[in-house]
C-alpha cells in the first residue's frame, strides 16, 4: 500500500507514525512544501512545546475545543491526552503537568518532541519530500493522483492520502479541497488579545486581577479566569478564553465591541452591597483608597474609584445607598470598548477549515472522496490554549493513520 501524507506538521508526522504502526508494511511518504519540518512544534508553548493537557477526563478535555467539541470527544475516546503522554514517554520524552494542567517535556525544550518525532519516523522507512507543495488531487481508478506546485515534478498516483496540510487563513487556501466537493466553513483566527486604544485602564499595565468575569453584551460570551492589563489592553487566560469561544462573532463585529467585567467575579449585586455595607459601619471615617475590600490590586482600585466619580477624599460613612450602589455596579458591572486584537505570543489557530459534516469521525475518511484522510488544523476543530490544539493533531492523526 503506497500512502501519502500532505504536510509535515504535528499531524502529519503522527498520522504517518501511525499508519506504520497499524500498516508496517506501507510505503510512507511526507510531502511538505517547505525545508522545515514540525515548525510549528519548534516554535510552539515559546520554544517548549505545551504538548497535551494533563486533564484526564475525556468530557472535561472535550470541553476546551470551541469548535469540533462533539466530533472530538468520540475521537478522544479511541486516544485521549493520557494516550499522548504515555505515547511520548514510551519514545523517551518524559513529560511533566505543570500545576495549570500545561504539560510540557521535562527537557522545557521542544526540540526534545521534534526530534522524537523526526527520529521515529526515520526508524520507520518514513520518507519526507520537501519544497513539495501539493496544488491539487485527482481521483483516478480507485487511486489518488497528487499534482504538485513545481512544474519539474511529475504527478504521483497513491493508494491513500492523509491531509494534514494545517489552517489555512483563507477559504482561498482550501479550494483545491473544495474543488473534491468538501464544504468549507469560513476561516477566521481565534485565541487573541483584546486592544482597547481608547481606554485608560491600560495605564495600569501588569496588574492582573484572578478571577474575574468577562462577558460580551448581548451575547452568551462569558468566560471566568485570570486577568491581565497590558499597554494595548486585556490579556490573560479569561480573554484568550472568551476570545476563542467568540472567534466568530468577534470577526463579524470586525473586532470592535464592548466587554463587560465584573471584578469580583461576583453576580449578586444584593451581597456585594452588603458586603460594601459592612465596610462603611467599620470603616466610616476611613477615606475610600485607604481601605480596599475584596482584595483588588491598589492600582486598580483607585482606577475604579476614579472611573467611578468617587473623589479620593471621600469617606466611607459619606457614600450613602446611591453612593454604595454606584460602587458595586463599578465592580461588578464595568464596561469597556475594544477596537482591534493582537496575537498572543505569536500563538494562533484558524476556526474554520474543512466541515466535520464531510467527515466521517470514526476513521478521518472523508465523506466525498473515497481514500482521502483529514488529520489536524485543516478541520473545522480548535482548541483552547492549554495543549489542546496539538491534542488535536494527535488525536485525529493516530485515528487517521489506522486508514479504516
Ligand atoms: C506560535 C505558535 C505556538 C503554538 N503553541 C502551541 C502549544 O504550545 N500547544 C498547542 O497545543 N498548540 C500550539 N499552537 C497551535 C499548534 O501549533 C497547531 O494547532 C498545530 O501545529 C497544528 O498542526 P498541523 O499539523 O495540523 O498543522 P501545521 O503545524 O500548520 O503543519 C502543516 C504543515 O503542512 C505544510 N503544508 C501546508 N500546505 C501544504 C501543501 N499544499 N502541500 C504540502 N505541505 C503543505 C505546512 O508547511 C506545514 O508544515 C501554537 C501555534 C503557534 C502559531
Amino acid at each position: 500500500m503506497e500512502v501519502a501524507i500532505i504536510g509535515g506538521g504535528a499531524a502529519g508526522y503522527f498520522s504517518a507514525l501511525s499508519v506504520k504502526e497499524n500498516h508496517p508494511d506501507a510505503d510512507v511518504t511526507i510531502f511538505e512544501k517547505t525545508r522545515h519540518p514540525l515548525a510549528k512544534v519548534r516554535i510552539s508553548g515559546g520554544g517548549r512545546c505545551n504538548v497535551t493537557n494533563g486533564n484526564k477526563s475525556i468530557s472535561t478535555v472535550a470541553k476546551g475545543y470551541p469548535r469540533g467539541r462533539a466530533f472530538m470527544k468520540r475521537a478522544l475516546k479511541v486516544f485521549n491526552t493520557t494516550d499522548t503522554m504515555t505515547w511520548f514517554e514510551s519514545k523517551d520524552v518524559p513529560l511533566f503537568t505543570q500545576e495549570d494542567t500545561r504539560v510540557f517535556p521535562v527537557s522545557q525544550d521542544s526540540e526534545s518532541i521534534v526530534d522524537c518525532l523526526l527520529g521515529q519516523a526515520e526508524s520507520r522507512g518514513i520518507v519526507c519530500e520537501f519544497w513539495s507543495a501539493i496544488e491539487s488531487i485527482t481521483p483516478k481508478d480507485r487511486r489518488l493522483e497528487l499534482n504538485f506546485s513545481r512544474l519539474d515534478l511529475a504527478p504521483r498516483s497513491f493508494d491513500k492520502v492523509i491531509v494534514a496540510s494545517g489552517g489555512s487563513p483563507t477559504s482561498r487556501g482550501l479550494k483545491w479541497l473544495e474543488q473534491l466537493g468538501h464544504k468549507i466553513v469560513e476561516p477566521v483566527p481565534s485565541l487573541f488579545t483584546f486592544n482597547m486604544p481608547d481606554e485608560s485602564i491600560v495605564d495600569l499595565t501588569g496588574v492582573a486581577i484572578d478571577p474575574v468575569l468577562v462577558s460580551i453584551p448581548g451575547t452568551s460570551l462569558k468566560e471566568r479566569g485570570p486577568l491581565l492589563i497590558t499597554h494595548w489592553g486585556f490579556s490573560g487566560p479569561a480573554i484568550l478564553k472568551l476570545s476563542a469561544f467568540g472567534a466568530r462573532f468577534f470577526h463579524d463585529t470586525e473586532y470592535s465591541f464592548n466587554v463587560r467585567v465584573n471584578w469580583l467575579d461576583q453576580t449578586n449585586h444584593e451581597s456585594v452591597l452588603n458586603q460594601l455595607i459592612g465596610v462603611t459601619a467599620e470603616h466610616a471615617r476611613k477615606r475610600l483608597p485607604n481601605i480596599r475590600p475584596f482584595g483588588l490590586p491598589e492600582r486598580l482600585w483607585r482606577y475604579l474609584l476614579a472611573k467611578g466619580g468617587f473623589s479620593e477624599t471621600k469617606k466611607w460613612g459619606e457614600l450613602g445607598s446611591k453612593g454604595l450602589n454606584k460602587l458595586a455596579a463599578v465592580l461588578t458591572n464595568d464596561s469597556y470598548s475594544v477596537s482591534g486584537k493582537t496575537g498572543f505570543k505569536d500563538e494562533f489557530v484558524t476556526c474554520g477549515g474543512i466541515s466535520l459534516d464531510d467527515i466521517d469521525g470514526k476513521s478521518m475518511e472523508s465523506k466525498v472522496c473515497e481514500n482521502l484522510y483529514f488529520a489536524g488544523e485543516i478541520m473545522d476543530i480548535d482548541g483552547i490554549t492549554g495543549g489542546f490544539n496539538f491534542q488535536a493533531a494527535w488525536t485525529t492523526g493516530y485515528i487517521a493513520g489506522k486508514l479504516e
